[in-house]
C-alpha cells in the first residue's frame, strides 16, 4: 500500500518515514497511534461504545470506507444503548407503580 501522505497542518507532501513535516515541522504521528488502528478502534468500541467515534474520525490509519462502517456501527450501538436505557427506565417505572399500587 503506497499512498501519498500529506502534512495535516500545512498539507505539504511528506515521506512515509518522516516523523516531522519538512515544511512546518509539525509532528506527523498524530492519528497514527495504536488507538487509531483497526484493532485499537474495535477494542475501544467494545469498552466505551459510541465514545470511540472521535478516534474513528481522527484516524489517519483506516480508510474512508472503514470510517463510514465504524461510524455507522457505533451510531447504531449508541441508538441501541439509548433504547435499552429507555426500556429499562419504563420497566422500573411500571414495576414501581405496580409495587406501590399492589400493596
Ligand atoms: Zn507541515
Amino acid at each position: 500500500m503506497s499512498e501519498i501522505l500529506t502534512c495535516s497542518h500545512c498539507h505539504a507532501t511528506v515521506e512515509q518515514t518522516d516523523n516531522y513535516c519538512r515544511v512546518c515541522g509539525k509532528s506527523l504521528k498524530q492519528g497514527y497511534s495504536f488507538w487509531f488502528t483497526h484493532t485499537g478502534i474495535i477494542l475501544m468500541a467494545l469498552v466505551v461504545g459510541p465514545f470511540a467515534l472521535p478516534c474513528v474520525w481522527m484516524s489517519k490509519v483506516i480508510g474512508p470506507i472503514a470510517k463510514w462502517i465504524y461510524s455507522l456501527f457505533l451510531l447504531l450501538m449508541g441508538y441501541y444503548l439509548v433504547v435499552m436505557c429507555y426500556r429499562l427506565f419504563t420497566l422500573v417505572q411500571t414495576s414501581m407503580s405496580l409495587l406501590t399500587n399492589g400493596l
